[in-house]
């Protein structure tokens, strides 16, 4: 598997993981885009929005309440949730992930 994000998964390569569990994982993005900034990922590997499938809606609502889960124990007061979708989209890594980015406040309009 070529996958960065299986690799990640499978422990082949490093990373800081603040979360696991049986279907997703949740680590700090290596080139951070504001103070807080993790990317959460299902260990099934979907390749991007455009390939969701109707049998995994159930793991895309689970994905949002990951989400919720780390901004909790985080104590985040706030919170961006971004997914990037096809190269035209900026997606780079075709694995997909919800970016959680907090630490924002300094910006004074809508940001992407
Ligand atoms: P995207 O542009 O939505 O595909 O986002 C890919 C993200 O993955 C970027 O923010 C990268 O900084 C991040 N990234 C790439 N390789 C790694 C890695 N090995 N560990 C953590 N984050 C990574
Ligand atoms: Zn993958």
């Amino acid at each position: 598997m070529e996958c960065i994000f299986c690799k990640i998964i499978n422990k082949e390569i490093p990373s800081e993981i603040v979360f696991e569990d049986d279907e997703f994982i949740a680590f700090k993005d290596v080139n951070p885009q504001a103070p807080v900034h993790i990317l959460i990922i299902p260990k099934k590997h979907i390749s991007s929005v455009n390939h969701v499938e109707i049998e995994d809606k159930t793991l895309m609502g689970e994905l949002i309440l990951v989400a919720q889960k780390i901004a909790r124990e985080k104590n985040l007061a706030g919170y961006k949730l971004l997914i990037n979708v096809g190269r035209e989209g900026g997606q780079l890594i075709n694995h997909l992930h919800l970016h959680l980015l907090s630490g924002l406040s300094h910006l004074k309009s809508l940001n992407i």
